[in-house]
């Protein structure tokens, strides 16, 4: 029963409403567009919803949750590490999840990679690697070399180095222009190999050799910046010419790495190891958040020897032993099962799902690769209506552009990867 003094007052503020008043959410004004869902729970690859609905993942939290949410291997490790410290500072200080986390990533990585940055995202982590070509250049005495030298289409990050090296029409540029960093850059790779490409490469390189100090792309699949797949033979492309100008090759792997491509890092489909390698959003299984900045020992000896003396960054929560420990389970996870079957199951699933998507009108491409499925369409999604109609089929998406796509946990079972499908077709009708 309602008592006289409740009855006058106010309905207590819902969790929608508090979050309207008071928090940002990503690349949103304040208040928000539209009303987020709220996530009571999460486990295997189901999110539930306050109001008890339950949506089958098929983002993986923005590509990290490769294992589903309540994994009890990684949720004993984040419980063991919390036993042992919680954040220790990484200056003067070591530990064995740091210690233990590096050797395995240069063990899992190309040969030449050998010295490892623990970063605290996949932004900081390219900063990172961006300050190596620099630093490099630098102790080789071509202070001149400033600039780096990318593909348009790419995705890197949102802080300001990583902006600078996004495709610049796609990428925010023009909000930030007049502050943003002069790259240098070459046309998108195009979708099947086309030697002409290369040779645009190398002509691209050749006219700017003196100002660049490095080449930064993400291999294989271009993500944020439009879901393309690209051939790895232009990744070849990459290395000759960063030999032939002693130039440093980053490969952004923040995206492909720990197998989404079919490979466990997607540089292994081209043959070719880069000088600078990021790892990021996967590496924690999606528990937390770290990144990681391998390099060879030509880079590291030459940054080493240089004017600064070291490398010049130290974020605060560098190396963190939570992350670093729940990263290793994640490894260890991932290893101990048939991970490539599962993403070749995903992609047979999601190719199987899309076959009817390109019946759709206004549907201009279809593409799997890996445990990734695309759905192009030739108009900007109507995303309120393409997400309801996710959500009416019980699955979560978040398109962007002018795309529908899904990089699903590698655990998701195969009904579960066909309702995604049938989801993403329901989506670009609905767009
Ligand atoms: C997500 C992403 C980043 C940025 O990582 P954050 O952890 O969001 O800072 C960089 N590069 C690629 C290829 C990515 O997909």
């Amino acid at each position: 029963m309602t008592s006289p003094e409740t009855a006058s007052l106010p309905p207590a503020p819902t969790l929608r409403d508090r979050d309207r008043a008071h928090v940002w959410h990503p690349y949103g004004p304040m208040p928000g567009r539209t009303d987020p869902l709220v996530v009571r729970s999460a486990r295997g690859v189901r999110l539930t919803l306050d109001d008890g609905r339950e949506l089958v993942d098929g983002m993986s939290s923005w590509w990290a949750a490769v294992h589903g949410y309540r994994h009890p291997a990684l949720d004993a490790a984040v419980t063991r590490a919390t036993g042992a410290m919680s954040h220790v500072m990484f200056g003067g200080l070591t530990h064995d999840p740091a210690v233990t986390l590096a050797e395995r990533l240069v063990a899992l990585t190309p040969e030449p990679l050998e010295h490892v940055f623990l970063a605290d995202s996949g932004s900081v982590s390219i900063e990172v690697a961006l300050k190596m070509c620099l630093q490099y250049q630098r102790a080789r005495d071509r202070p001149g070399r400033t600039r780096m030298m990318t593909w348009r289409g790419g995705y890197h990050g949102d802080t300001f180095g990583a902006m600078s090296v996004c495709d610049p029409e796609g990428g925010m540029h023009a909000a930030w222009s007049g502050f943003l960093p002069q790259q240098v850059f070459a046309d998108r790779p195009p979708s099947s190999y086309d030697a002409s490409y290369d040779e645009h490469l190398r002509a691209v390189a050749d006219a700017h050799a003196d100002e660049v100090a490095g080449i930064v792309v993400e291999p294989v699949v271009q993500g944020a910046g439009g879901m393309r797949f690209h051939d790895p033979r232009h990744l070849r492309a990459l290395r000759a010419i960063a030999d032939a100008h002693d130039l440093v090759l980053v490969f952004d792997e923040i995206a492909t790495g720990f197998g989404r491509t079919g490979t466990l890092f997607a540089a292994e489909q081209a043959g070719v190891a880069p000088d600078v390698l990021c790892v990021g959003k996967a590496l924690t299984g999606g528990y937390l958040t770290m990144a990681a900045a391998l390099c060879t020992p030509a880079v590291a000896t030459a940054i080493s020897g240089g004017e600064a003396g070291g490398l010049m960054h130290g974020p605060t929560f560098m190396a963190n032993p939570l992350a670093a420990t729940v990263a290793g389970a994640s490894i260890d996870e991932l290893l101990r099962r048939d991970w490539a079957g599962e993403v070749a199951a995903l992609g047979a699933g999601l190719r199987e799902g899309l076959a009817p998507a390109r019946d759709v009108p206004g549907v201009v491409d279809v593409r799997v690769l890996g445990g990734i499925g695309v759905v192009q369409l030739d108009h900007p999604v109507d995303v309120p209506a393409a997400q309801a109609a996710a959500e009416a089929h019980g699955v979560w998406l978040r398109p962007f552009r002018d795309l529908v796509y899904a990089m699903p946990p590698y655990v998701t079972p195969a009904d579960d990867v066909l309702r995604i499908g049938a989801a993403m077709v329901a989506a670009a009708r609905a767009a």
